[in-house]
């Protein structure tokens, strides 16, 4: 492999060419007009213009892809995470192109892709699963009757969901229909597919993960674990790794649950196997990811392994020379996705210019942005414009360098979780490893710190978020 060409923007695209040039490949970026001076476009060695802003008619428009790999002479396409990286359509083309598609088989897309398809898929592998019904339902009344025998509260989940979207939760019986209702229009206007299924709300759930790495020849390993418990709209805002609330005895268990997994696809590359796990430690498959995810730099501070590194080896056919009893955690590593999002307003979008953007250094701290000072945050896209990470020898070590980071992180011109990572990591329940994801809700949203914003901002917020909210609608998350 000479040549990669990257479907991406943002963070990620910059993260895969960092690799990608260490390793003696070149890259090739693709953007559309909003990202005409973008980082990810100035860190290429080429790149190649391909539409408007909205993604609908840029990163996610396959043909134009596949085009500027043929047009550069790029041989593999990696698709980062979000937009193309969990299509399998794409996958299949991409491949049919005669180039590599840096990820597993369409066959393990499309499968995982399903929480549905997963759920069935794994049940003979002895993987305990949340109780719910196996199938996706329709009618609303065979809803209500099994949501009865499951036991209220429950979810009601887009079986093609992702980012937190198409999922409802349902308290009590008399409010049933309403978010039944809501959560499949959400899952159709989302998705393009309005299956949902239901499921048993966990108590007290934390959301604990495993990285896992599959080469083409049949071996795997789980690369331990990442604990994401700490969600804004069921969506991660800080991640930790280990998880204060794993210990060795129940690592391994669910880690040879999470190689199972995998191996109920033919998993190849770099895959998620999400848990849910309830206040006694009794654990649950949620989903697969089959891409690299979003908080995939902890897991690399505390082993040292590049999974974008492994992800392209194993795309060229490569064999895993990674043993599971090599791979230990050393130290504690700790990231905070930072959103511009005012997180005293309900995490709400704030956009803007970037007028100040410093970043802070340092041993153990990395910076993963696509941005710059004096780049405008455009409306189009995810809203999370860096992640911060840190690691410490220990927990407490890594949490004192998160605050000292978190200073050095200078940022003007738009509101950002940062404040928000300081609040967090000064709680006495997140210090104690006991929080769970209803932090948000229990601690921050109950404080009185929303109380202090104004109506005007309250109506400018809104207002952002109204025209935010019409243009990342436009944007299909993958299947
Ligand atoms: P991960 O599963 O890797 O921890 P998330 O579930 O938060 O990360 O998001 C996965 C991908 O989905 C990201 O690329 C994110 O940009 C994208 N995404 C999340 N929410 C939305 C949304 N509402 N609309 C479009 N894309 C989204
Ligand atoms: P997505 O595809 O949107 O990431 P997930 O199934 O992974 O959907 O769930 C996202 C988040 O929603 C989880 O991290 C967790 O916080 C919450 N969640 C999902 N299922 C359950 C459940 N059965 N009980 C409690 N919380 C859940
Ligand atoms: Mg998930």
């Amino acid at each position: 492999m000479k040549k990669l060409l990257i479907a991406n923007r943002g963070e990620i695209a910059v993260r895969i060419m960092r690799t990608a040039k260490r390793m003696g490949i070149k890259t090739v970026a693709v953007y559309s007009d909003a990202d005409k001076n973008a980082l990810h476009v100035k860190t290429a060695d080429e790149a190649i213009h391909i539409g408007p802003p909205a993604s609908s008619e840029s990163y996610l428009v396959q043909g134009k892809i596949i085009e500027a790999a043929k047009i550069t002479g790029a041989e593999a396409i990696h698709p980062g995470y979000g937009f193309l990286s969990e299509n399998a359509s794409f996958a299949i083309k991409v491949r049919e192109n005669g180039l590599i598609f840096v990820g597993p088989s369409d066959h393990a897309i499309t499968l995982m892709g399903s929480k549905l398809a997963s759920k069935d898929a794994v049940k003979n592998y002895g993987i305990p699963l949340v109780p719910g019904t196996d199938h996706a339902i329709n009618d609303v009344q065979e809803g209500k009757k099994r949501a009865i025998e499951i036991g209220f509260p429950v979810l009601v989940k887009a079986s093609a969901g992702g980012g937190g979207k198409g999922m409802k939760l349902v308290d009590k019986e008399e409010n049933f229909e309403e978010q039944f209702q809501l959560a499949k229009n959400e899952a159709l206007s989302s998705f393009g597919d309005d299956d949902v299924f239901i499921e048993k709300y966990i108590g007290s759930p934390r959301h604990i993960e495993f990285q896992v790495l599959f080469d083409k020849h049949g071996n795997g390993v789980h690369v331990l674990e990442r604990e994401c418990s700490i969600q804004r709209r069921h969506q991660k805002v800080i991640e930790e790794t280990p998880s204060p609330k794993v210990d060795q005895a129940l690592r391994e268990a669910m880690g040879r649950d999470a190689v199972k997994v995998a191996e109920s696809c033919n998993y190849e590359g770099a895959g998620t196997v999400e848990f849910i796990m309830d206040d006694k430690g009794k654990y649950y498959f949620l989903e697969m990811n089959t891409r690299l995810q979003v908080e995939h730099p902890i897991t690399e501070m505390i082993t040292g392994l590049d999974l974008v590194e492994w992800q392209i080896r194993v795309a060229r056919g490569e064999k895993l020379t990674l043993y599971q009893e090599d791979i230990t955690a050393n130290g504690h590593a700790i990231e905070l996705r930072i959103y511009a999002e005012d997180p005293m307003n309900n995490f709400l979008p704030s956009i803007g210019t970037l007028e100040k953007f410093q970043i802070p250094q340092g041993d153990g701290v990395r910076v993963d942005t696509g941005f710059e000072e004096g780049d405008e945050i455009p409306i189009y896209y995810d809203p999370m414009i860096a992640k911060l990470a840190v690691h410490g020898i220990n927990r407490p070590l890594a949490i004192k360098k998160m605050h000292r980071a978190m200073n050095d992180f200078h940022i003007e011109g738009i509101k950002s979780t940062i404040e928000f990572g300081h609040y967090v990591l000064d709680h006495p329940e997140f210090e104690s490893g006991h929080y769970d994801t209803h932090f948000v809700g229990n601690y921050w949203n109950a404080d009185d710190q929303s109380q202090e914003t104004n109506d005007a901002q309250k109506v400018a917020a809104f207002l952002a978020a109204h025209h935010w909210k019409s243009h990342i609608n436009a944007i299909k998350l993958p299947a």
